[in-house]
């Protein structure tokens, strides 16, 4: 029997291979070690997940494809970004994972997205596999007819990778239900096929979920309400810090409002507004998803409860939550000290690795509850995986129905990890509950399917 310690410096060998064989990538590296950090118990108490080859296999994407996406812009010059699909792991069932559009994508962003896609999918327990892509196109100041043109450009690769059965992309950063208009559109015409379960994320009355563009979000919310029913806490009264200002923050802001949480938060990349009396959604919408605006311009227009602070830090604003929900990176280490000093008690991820992990390790030795990307934002995905079942049935569900699905999804998502995290010897630390579990799930299929 390998000891834990044993188990340790073989996984810290790899990480140092794979920091080799991947130059440039620190996400992928950051998303890596993340990961196997916390693998040590498991790998040391089940002999097979030392079989050598396997952690190899599960930190090599399966394919991974790059393109030229020339497009021309409405002066007529032509643009050329470049495209990515990392098709990551299939063991569960097809790719699944976003396509994320903006001008930081390069490939180790897509290759973190994807390896943390692999072991969030493998968490819902609905049989999808891990990938995704994007561009380092940006759509911000773009007309409407430019992001039409870029995503049409981009499909017309794409199409050849992606399928029902095969590779399922959907939104993600820069890519909401415009975008897959556009991308399912020239799908549809390049292959003539009316193939609904391709893409995820589309519009209601052409094969959309209800409930989709606020399951990321929604299912945050409960993922925190959880973690907190866990400390005998709810929602009701606290003070929730929110960061960003897409559709993972608005429906955040919407469904902790709705729970009696008072939301005063919310950012985008030239700073944040704080709303002493809560966000007040119809206004930010109407900025966000209408105008497509920033948001000083909530702040204009709110009246004395708001004010606009340039460049700031969300996370100076004293509050019993925080829901990071804007991107990777976005809270070190000063600022979960200042959320720790000012008697934070739940921190969760609705971004995907937004703490970076000095943060992580301050904020659970301070005790606090720490909710990780992987498992709390999982909700979007698992109503993708909802949206994929409803276009096969050729049929459509209710919100409520999709709702309840949802809510019992991410309870499912919480036991799982909190009861993991108590067989490998970490009470209530859901990065190495989620990590463990979500790797034992795609481990066994990988095992029982061969070295393929
Ligand atoms: N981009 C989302 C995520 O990070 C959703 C992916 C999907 O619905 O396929 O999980």
């Amino acid at each position: 029997m390998t000891t834990r310690s044993e188990t340790q410096s073989t996984l810290d060998h790899l990480l140092t291979e794979i920091e080799l064989r991947n130059p440039a990538q620190p996400e992928f590296h950051q998303a890596a070690h993340e990961v196997l950090e916390t693998l040590a118990p498991v790998v040391a108490a089940r002999p097979e997940y030392a079989e050598p080859g396997l952690i190899e296999r599960l930190v090599e994407p399966e394919r991974q494809v790059m393109f030229r996406v020339p497009w021309q812009d409405d002066q007529g010059r032509v643009r050329v970004n470049r495209g990515f699909r990392v098709e990551f792991n299939s063991a569960l069932g097809p790719y699944k994972g976003g396509l994320r559009f903006h001008p930081s994508v390069n490939l180790g962003v897509i290759k973190f997205l994807g390896f943390e896609q692999i072991f969030k999918n493998a968490l819902t327990g609905l049989g999808i596999g891990g990938g995704k892509g994007g561009s380092d196109f940006d759509p911000h100041g773009r007309s409407d007819a430019e992001v039409m043109r870029f995503c049409q450009s981009f499909m017309t690769e794409l199409y050849r990778h992606i399928g029902e059965h095969t590779d399922v992309p959907a939104g993600d950063i820069g890519v909401g239900g415009r975008e897959i208009g556009y991308l399912f559109g020239q799908y549809r015409r390049i292959t003539n096929r009316w193939e609904s379960g391709v893409l995820t994320g589309k519009g209601q009355g052409w094969g959309g979920s209800l409930i989709r563009p606020e399951a990321t979000g929604y299912g945050n919310v409960l993922f925190a309400a959880a973690m907190l029913r866990e400390r005998g806490e709810d929602l009701e009264g606290q003070t929730a810090v929110v960061s960003g200002s897409g559709n993972v923050a608005i429906y955040t802001i919407e469904k902790l409002t709705a729970l009696g949480a008072n939301a005063v938060t919310c950012s985008d990349s030239s700073g944040y507004v704080v709303d002493e009396k809560g966000i007040d959604l119809d206004l930010l919408k109407q900025i966000k998803e209408v105008e497509r605006g920033r948001v000083d311009a909530y702040a204009e227009r709110r009246g004395a409860s708001a004010r606009f602070v340039p460049g700031g830090s969300v996370w100076d604003v004293p509050a019993d939550l925080a829901l990071p929900s804007a991107t990777q990176n976005e809270l070190d280490e000063n600022a979960a000290a200042t959320l720790i000093r000012n008697g934070v008690k739940a921190v969760s991820e609705g971004a995907n690795m937004p703490a970076t992990p000095e943060a992580v390790h301050l904020l659970q030795q301070a005790g606090v509850a720490f909710g990780p990307g992987k498992a709390a934002n999982a909700g979007g995905v698992a109503v993708s995986a909802l949206e994929m079942a409803q276009n096969h049935a050729r049929t459509s569900w209710t919100a409520a129905r999709v709702e309840e699905e949802l809510a019992d999804i991410m309870t499912s998502i919480h036991t799982t990890c909190h009861e993991t995290a108590e067989r490998y010897d970490a009470p209530g630390d859901y990065v190495t509950g989620a990590n463990i579990a979500g790797f034992e799930r795609v481990a066994d299929a990988m095992l029982a399917q061969g070295v393929i």
